[in-house]
């Protein structure tokens, strides 16, 4: 697979990666190297003989001029993956739009706790006991992606000795990462029908639509987009549905859990020959929802795939 790396600085996770694919570590390929400025980072890429392009926000008469190009500067080394190498810059939604889950960044704390910069620092500070090391996908909230990969250390007794210690932690599990992403790929996504702008039984479309509908047109494996209910012969237009009790309660009388629960799993029955899944899922269904584990169906039908399956919601594109 082709790796494009974003870095503003030394390029220490970029030579990481650099490394790791020349040694045969993983057998992506690093096909170029993004800057915001003229850094380190550029240097180890010219010593690599590995393409560098530097687009300088300054350098662009106004905001949407600049992301155009920077957009179409990243297309144009046609990445499978978008590696943040210690990139400084806020990721334009244009080109999460375009890369939706496909641009991984590394983060220097146990996310969700103390994103933002300063992290080493700030946990120092904070005095707590355990820090460690995120992988994670870049969505439109700082540090807020979903979690790939987490590794952590106990607080050393000098900051500089934690410097040094997260450093190594990252430059081996960050290719670790990458590796895990492109040579076992999920071999299917099960994605939320509506979510995809079908009419099931919610309205069609949202503003997540877009990049559920990117992901799934460039996914290679199986796809499965489904509607328990509908699958659950639910009528349409929907008739509200509210969890009362642990029990779903459509129109305010009727009892539907064991109907959508039956749904879930005869669609998930579907991907049982798969090792590796991604599940896209509408959030604030309570049948495709995944973030209330409390009668949420879906989330049901998802347990026996429990280990083999990373869930992720609209929200978190
Ligand atoms: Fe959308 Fe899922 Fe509800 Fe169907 S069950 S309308 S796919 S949220």
């Amino acid at each position: 697979m082709r790796l494009l790396v974003f870095a503003s600085g030394k390029g220490s996770n970029f030579e990481a990666m650099v490394k790791a694919s020349r040694s045969g570590y993983f057998h992506s390929k690093v096909v170029g190297l993004l800057c915001d400025k003229d850094c380190p980072a550029a240097e180890i890429a010219k010593a690599n003989d590995i393409p560098v392009t530097v687009i300088k926000p300054k350098d662009y008469k106004d905001k949407e001029i600049y992301i155009d190009a920077l957009v179409s500067a990243a297309k144009g080394y046609s990445p499978d993956y978008i590696i943040l190498a210690g990139y400084m810059r806020i990721i334009p939604s244009e080109l999460l739009d375009a890369y939706p889950l496909k641009v991984l960044n590394v983060h220097p704390s146990l996310l969700p706790a103390f994103p933002g910069k300063d992290s080493i620092l700030r946990a120092w500070e904070a005095g707590v006991k355990t820090t460690g090391i995120t992988v994670h996908f870049v969505n439109d909230r700082l540090d807020q992606g979903p979690i790939i990969a987490q590794e952590s250390l106990i607080m050393p007794d000098s900051l500089e000795k934690l410097e040094e210690e997260m450093h190594k932690i990252e430059h081996r599990i960050y290719p670790a990462a990458v590796k895990e992403l492109t040579e076992h790929p999920f071999d299917a996504v099960v994605v939320s029908k509506c979510l995809m702008g079908a009419n099931s039984r919610y309205d069609g479309g949202n503003k997540y639509s877009k990049r559920a509908e990117t992901f799934v047109k460039t996914f290679k494996g199986k796809v499965l987009e489904m509607c328990p209910e509908i699958e659950a012969g639910l009528s349409t237009p929907r008739p509200k549905i509210n969890i009362i009790n642990g029990k779903a309660i459509m129109d305010g009388k009727e009892d539907v859990t064991e109907k959508l629960n039956k749904a879930c799993h005869r669609i998930m029955s579907e991907l049982s020959g798969s090792k590796k899944i991604i599940a896209i899922l509408k959030e604030k269904s309570p049948s495709c929802g995944v973030l209330n584990p409390k009668g949420l169906f879906a989330t049901c039908a998802l347990e026996k795939f429990r280990n083999n399956i990373f869930i992720v919601s609209e929200e978190d594109l």
